[in-house]
Protein backbone atom coordinates (compact mmCIF):
# COMPACT_ATOMS: atom_id res chain seq x y z
CA UNK A 1 0.00 0.00 0.00
CA UNK A 2 1.38 2.86 -0.81
CA UNK A 3 0.74 6.55 0.82
CA UNK A 4 -1.83 7.83 -1.54
CA UNK A 5 -3.83 4.70 -0.71
CA UNK A 6 -4.37 6.05 2.95
CA UNK A 7 -5.10 9.26 1.78
CA UNK A 8 -7.90 8.17 -0.44
CA UNK A 9 -9.44 6.32 1.99
CA UNK A 10 -9.10 8.89 4.74
CA UNK A 11 -10.64 11.22 1.87
CA UNK A 12 -13.39 8.94 1.80
CA UNK A 13 -14.39 8.90 5.15
CA UNK A 14 -12.90 5.86 5.96
CA UNK A 15 -10.93 4.31 9.15
CA UNK A 16 -7.55 3.96 9.75
CA UNK A 17 -5.77 1.15 12.18
CA UNK A 18 -2.29 1.81 13.68
CA UNK A 19 -0.69 -0.19 15.76
CA UNK A 20 -0.52 -0.65 19.42
CA UNK A 21 2.47 0.47 21.72
CA UNK A 22 5.78 -0.79 20.67
CA UNK A 23 7.67 -1.06 24.00
CA UNK A 24 4.99 -2.88 26.10
CA UNK A 25 4.30 -5.53 24.06
CA UNK A 26 8.33 -6.34 23.60
CA UNK A 27 8.37 -6.67 27.45
CA UNK A 28 5.61 -9.00 27.36
CA UNK A 29 7.18 -11.26 24.89
CA UNK A 30 10.44 -11.32 26.81
CA UNK A 31 12.80 -8.43 25.56
CA UNK A 32 15.12 -6.96 27.45
CA UNK A 33 14.98 -3.46 28.81
CA UNK A 34 17.52 -0.79 28.65
CA UNK A 35 18.03 1.90 31.68
CA UNK A 36 18.16 4.14 29.92
CA UNK A 37 17.23 3.87 26.42
CA UNK A 38 14.10 2.12 27.39
CA UNK A 39 13.30 -0.35 24.46
CA UNK A 40 15.49 1.80 22.23
CA UNK A 41 18.42 -0.71 22.17
CA UNK A 42 15.79 -3.96 21.31
CA UNK A 43 16.51 -3.70 17.64
CA UNK A 44 19.75 -4.60 18.29
CA UNK A 45 19.80 -6.93 21.40
CA UNK A 46 15.98 -8.68 20.67
CA UNK A 47 15.76 -8.23 17.25
CA UNK A 48 13.27 -11.57 17.06
CA UNK A 49 11.15 -10.36 19.52
CA UNK A 50 10.50 -6.94 17.91
CA UNK A 51 9.96 -8.71 14.60
CA UNK A 52 7.32 -10.69 16.64
CA UNK A 53 5.98 -8.17 17.68
CA UNK A 54 5.16 -5.36 14.29
CA UNK A 55 4.16 -9.22 12.80
CA UNK A 56 1.78 -9.58 15.61
CA UNK A 57 0.22 -6.01 15.12
CA UNK A 58 0.12 -6.60 11.20
CA UNK A 59 -1.80 -10.21 11.66
CA UNK A 60 -4.43 -8.00 13.80
CA UNK A 61 -4.81 -5.73 11.16
CA UNK A 62 -2.65 -2.66 11.57
CA UNK A 63 -2.30 -1.08 8.48
CA UNK A 64 0.53 0.92 9.42
CA UNK A 65 2.74 -0.08 12.39
CA UNK A 66 5.41 2.13 13.81
CA UNK A 67 9.48 1.03 14.07
CA UNK A 68 10.90 0.68 17.59
CA UNK A 69 13.29 4.52 16.90
CA UNK A 70 10.79 6.47 19.96
CA UNK A 71 13.83 6.56 22.44
CA UNK A 72 16.69 5.83 20.01
CA UNK A 73 17.00 9.81 19.45
CA UNK A 74 20.59 10.85 18.74
CA UNK A 75 20.27 13.26 22.11
CA UNK A 76 19.27 10.03 24.31
CA UNK A 77 21.63 7.36 22.59
CA UNK A 78 24.61 9.87 23.42
CA UNK A 79 23.45 10.50 26.68
CA UNK A 80 23.24 7.04 27.73
CA UNK A 81 26.87 5.82 25.83
CA UNK A 82 25.51 4.66 22.49
CA UNK A 83 26.61 7.28 19.94
CA UNK A 84 29.03 4.82 18.64
CA UNK A 85 25.90 2.97 16.85
CA UNK A 86 22.88 5.74 16.53
CA UNK A 87 22.86 5.24 12.56
CA UNK A 88 23.07 1.44 13.22
CA UNK A 89 20.18 1.17 15.66
CA UNK A 90 17.95 3.53 14.04
CA UNK A 91 18.47 1.51 10.67
CA UNK A 92 17.93 -1.81 12.49
CA UNK A 93 14.74 -0.83 13.90
CA UNK A 94 13.65 0.28 9.99
CA UNK A 95 14.63 -2.58 9.11
CA UNK A 96 13.45 -5.14 11.51
CA UNK A 97 9.57 -3.62 10.82
CA UNK A 98 9.82 -3.69 6.92
CA UNK A 99 10.96 -7.73 7.43
CA UNK A 100 7.64 -7.76 9.01
CA UNK A 101 5.31 -6.02 6.22
CA UNK A 102 7.16 -8.32 3.97
CA UNK A 103 5.29 -6.85 0.76
CA UNK A 104 1.66 -6.60 2.40
CA UNK A 105 -0.35 -3.50 2.24
CA UNK A 106 1.00 -2.16 5.79
CA UNK A 107 3.37 0.97 5.87
CA UNK A 108 6.32 1.58 8.32
CA UNK A 109 6.18 5.12 10.08
CA UNK A 110 9.34 6.68 11.40
CA UNK A 111 8.75 7.58 15.50
CA UNK A 112 10.53 10.78 16.70
CA UNK A 113 10.20 12.03 19.73
CA UNK A 114 11.79 14.37 22.41
CA UNK A 115 12.72 11.41 24.67
CA UNK A 116 16.37 12.09 25.93
CA UNK A 117 15.99 15.94 25.43
CA UNK A 118 15.94 18.84 28.26
CA UNK A 119 13.86 21.74 27.78
CA UNK A 120 16.52 23.60 29.36
CA UNK A 121 19.02 22.30 26.19
CA UNK A 122 17.52 24.44 24.15
CA UNK A 123 15.67 24.65 20.65
CA UNK A 124 19.57 25.21 19.46
CA UNK A 125 20.68 22.20 20.88
CA UNK A 126 18.01 20.41 19.78
CA UNK A 127 17.60 21.25 16.01
CA UNK A 128 20.13 19.46 14.79
CA UNK A 129 19.42 16.30 16.86
CA UNK A 130 16.02 16.62 15.67
CA UNK A 131 17.44 16.92 11.42
CA UNK A 132 19.93 14.05 12.45
CA UNK A 133 17.33 11.40 13.18
CA UNK A 134 14.78 12.81 10.81
CA UNK A 135 17.25 12.04 8.13
CA UNK A 136 18.40 9.00 9.29
CA UNK A 137 14.61 7.68 9.23
CA UNK A 138 14.41 9.22 5.98
CA UNK A 139 17.33 7.61 4.31
CA UNK A 140 15.87 4.33 4.93
CA UNK A 141 12.85 4.43 3.62
CA UNK A 142 10.36 5.02 6.00
CA UNK A 143 6.74 5.46 4.51
CA UNK A 144 5.64 8.55 6.87
CA UNK A 145 7.43 9.88 9.98
CA UNK A 146 5.42 10.48 13.09
CA UNK A 147 6.27 13.15 15.53
CA UNK A 148 5.21 11.22 18.37
CA UNK A 149 3.67 12.10 21.82
CA UNK A 150 4.70 15.80 21.81
CA UNK A 151 3.23 17.28 25.35
CA UNK A 152 5.79 20.24 25.89
CA UNK A 153 6.31 23.93 24.61
CA UNK A 154 4.34 23.99 21.04
CA UNK A 155 7.37 26.06 19.68
CA UNK A 156 9.37 22.67 20.59
CA UNK A 157 6.75 20.97 18.21
CA UNK A 158 7.14 23.88 15.81
CA UNK A 159 10.72 23.16 15.39
CA UNK A 160 10.49 19.60 14.90
CA UNK A 161 7.69 20.15 12.40
CA UNK A 162 9.92 22.56 10.75
CA UNK A 163 12.86 19.95 10.25
CA UNK A 164 10.79 17.47 9.28
CA UNK A 165 8.57 19.30 6.16
CA UNK A 166 12.48 19.33 4.76
CA UNK A 167 11.73 15.43 4.27
CA UNK A 168 8.98 15.64 1.64
CA UNK A 169 7.48 12.75 3.94
CA UNK A 170 3.63 12.73 5.14
CA UNK A 171 4.09 13.96 8.91
CA UNK A 172 1.58 12.83 11.49
CA UNK A 173 1.86 14.76 14.66
CA UNK A 174 0.55 13.08 17.87
CA UNK A 175 0.13 15.16 20.99
CA UNK A 176 -0.02 14.22 24.82
CA UNK A 177 -2.83 15.24 26.86
CA UNK A 178 -3.78 15.71 30.80
CA UNK A 179 -6.59 17.76 32.60
CA UNK A 180 -5.43 20.34 34.80
CA UNK A 181 -7.32 20.88 38.12
CA UNK A 182 -10.20 22.49 36.26
CA UNK A 183 -10.91 20.08 33.89
CA UNK A 184 -9.56 21.93 31.33
CA UNK A 185 -7.02 19.83 28.65
CA UNK A 186 -3.60 21.09 28.28
CA UNK A 187 -0.84 19.28 26.53
CA UNK A 188 1.47 17.60 29.47
CA UNK A 189 2.25 14.22 30.53
CA UNK A 190 0.41 11.81 33.58
CA UNK A 191 2.04 8.95 33.21
CA UNK A 192 5.34 8.37 35.99
CA UNK A 193 4.07 6.48 38.84
CA UNK A 194 6.91 8.57 40.86
CA UNK A 195 5.38 12.29 40.30
CA UNK A 196 1.55 12.87 41.44
CA UNK A 197 1.57 16.45 39.40
CA UNK A 198 0.93 15.67 35.75
CA UNK A 199 2.93 17.82 33.84
CA UNK A 200 1.05 20.22 32.16
CA UNK A 201 1.58 23.05 29.67
CA UNK A 202 -0.21 24.71 27.37
CA UNK A 203 -3.98 24.37 26.54
CA UNK A 204 -4.68 22.16 23.98
CA UNK A 205 -6.68 25.06 21.81
CA UNK A 206 -4.06 27.56 22.27
CA UNK A 207 -1.40 24.67 20.55
CA UNK A 208 -4.00 24.05 18.19
CA UNK A 209 -4.28 27.53 17.03
CA UNK A 210 -0.34 27.35 16.45
CA UNK A 211 0.02 24.01 15.36
CA UNK A 212 -2.37 24.78 12.21
CA UNK A 213 0.32 27.87 11.24
CA UNK A 214 2.68 25.33 10.22
CA UNK A 215 0.86 22.01 9.86
CA UNK A 216 -2.18 20.33 8.20
CA UNK A 217 -1.53 16.41 8.40
CA UNK A 218 -2.98 14.47 10.32
CA UNK A 219 -3.25 15.24 14.61
CA UNK A 220 -3.14 12.53 16.74
CA UNK A 221 -4.35 12.63 20.43
CA UNK A 222 -1.52 10.00 21.93
CA UNK A 223 0.23 8.22 25.16
CA UNK A 224 -2.87 10.33 27.05
CA UNK A 225 -5.44 8.36 29.71
CA UNK A 226 -8.83 7.20 28.06
CA UNK A 227 -11.09 9.92 29.60
CA UNK A 228 -8.63 12.54 28.34
CA UNK A 229 -8.47 11.48 25.36
CA UNK A 230 -11.96 11.40 24.11
CA UNK A 231 -12.65 15.22 25.45
CA UNK A 232 -9.03 16.15 23.35
CA UNK A 233 -11.04 14.68 20.12
CA UNK A 234 -14.02 16.83 20.50
CA UNK A 235 -11.55 19.90 21.17
CA UNK A 236 -9.35 18.85 17.95
CA UNK A 237 -12.83 18.33 15.69
CA UNK A 238 -14.04 21.70 16.88
CA UNK A 239 -10.62 23.62 16.00
CA UNK A 240 -8.75 21.29 13.33
CA UNK A 241 -10.17 20.77 9.96
CA UNK A 242 -7.68 17.91 9.18
CA UNK A 243 -7.59 14.15 9.95
CA UNK A 244 -7.67 13.41 13.45
CA UNK A 245 -7.04 10.11 15.26
CA UNK A 246 -6.48 8.52 18.66
CA UNK A 247 -4.56 6.23 20.44
CA UNK A 248 -4.60 6.60 24.43
CA UNK A 249 -2.50 4.11 27.02
CA UNK A 250 -2.86 2.21 30.08
CA UNK A 251 -0.54 1.86 32.72
CA UNK A 252 1.88 3.72 33.55
CA UNK A 253 5.81 4.11 33.39
CA UNK A 254 8.75 3.08 35.93
CA UNK A 255 11.81 3.75 33.96
CA UNK A 256 12.68 0.90 32.20
CA UNK A 257 9.43 -0.69 32.47
CA UNK A 258 5.93 -0.18 31.54
CA UNK A 259 3.29 -1.10 33.99
CA UNK A 260 0.22 -2.61 33.11
CA UNK A 261 -2.94 -2.00 34.75
CA UNK A 262 -6.14 -3.77 33.72
CA UNK A 263 -8.57 -0.78 34.48
CA UNK A 264 -9.80 -0.89 30.81
CA UNK A 265 -10.70 -4.26 29.51
CA UNK A 266 -10.51 -4.83 25.66
CA UNK A 267 -13.99 -4.61 25.03
CA UNK A 268 -14.16 -1.16 26.84
CA UNK A 269 -11.11 -0.02 24.74
CA UNK A 270 -13.23 -1.38 21.50
CA UNK A 271 -16.34 0.39 22.81
CA UNK A 272 -14.30 3.67 23.48
CA UNK A 273 -12.71 3.08 20.02
CA UNK A 274 -16.38 3.55 18.36
CA UNK A 275 -16.93 6.50 20.49
CA UNK A 276 -13.75 8.25 18.78
CA UNK A 277 -14.36 7.04 15.61
CA UNK A 278 -18.38 8.89 16.04
CA UNK A 279 -16.09 12.17 17.29
CA UNK A 280 -14.38 12.42 13.77
CA UNK A 281 -11.30 10.38 14.43
CA UNK A 282 -10.16 8.51 11.69
CA UNK A 283 -6.71 7.16 12.94
CA UNK A 284 -6.79 4.49 16.07
CA UNK A 285 -4.64 2.31 17.07
CA UNK A 286 -3.08 2.24 21.02
CA UNK A 287 0.23 3.56 22.62
CA UNK A 288 1.83 2.08 25.64
CA UNK A 289 -0.19 -0.87 27.31
CA UNK A 290 -1.97 -1.30 24.86
CA UNK A 291 -1.21 -4.41 22.87
CA UNK A 292 -2.30 -6.97 20.29
CA UNK A 293 -5.59 -7.92 21.95
CA UNK A 294 -6.89 -4.14 21.60
CA UNK A 295 -5.95 -3.69 18.10
CA UNK A 296 -7.49 -6.97 16.81
CA UNK A 297 -10.44 -5.90 18.76
CA UNK A 298 -10.28 -2.39 17.12
CA UNK A 299 -9.80 -3.74 13.73
CA UNK A 300 -13.11 -4.67 13.06
CA UNK A 301 -14.25 -1.13 12.83
CA UNK A 302 -12.28 -0.46 9.42
CA UNK A 303 -14.15 -0.03 6.46
ZN1 LIG B 1 2.94 5.69 24.89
Amino acid sequence: MSYSSIEKRLAEGKTIILDGGIGGELQKVGAKMDEGLWCGRCSIDSPNELLKVHQNYIQAGADVITANTYASTPISMKKYGYENIIKECNHKSIEIAKKAVAGRDVLVAGSVSTYGYFMKDGIKKMKPSFDQHLNILSDVGVDLIILEAMSSQADIVEVLVECSNSLKLPIWLSISCVFDKNKNIHLGYDDDATNNEPQVYERLEESLLRFKKFHSGPILVAHSNMSVTEEAIKILKSNYNHTIGAYPNRGYFVKPEWKFTDDVTTSEYFESAKKWINSGAQIIGGCCGIGVEEIKAISILKN
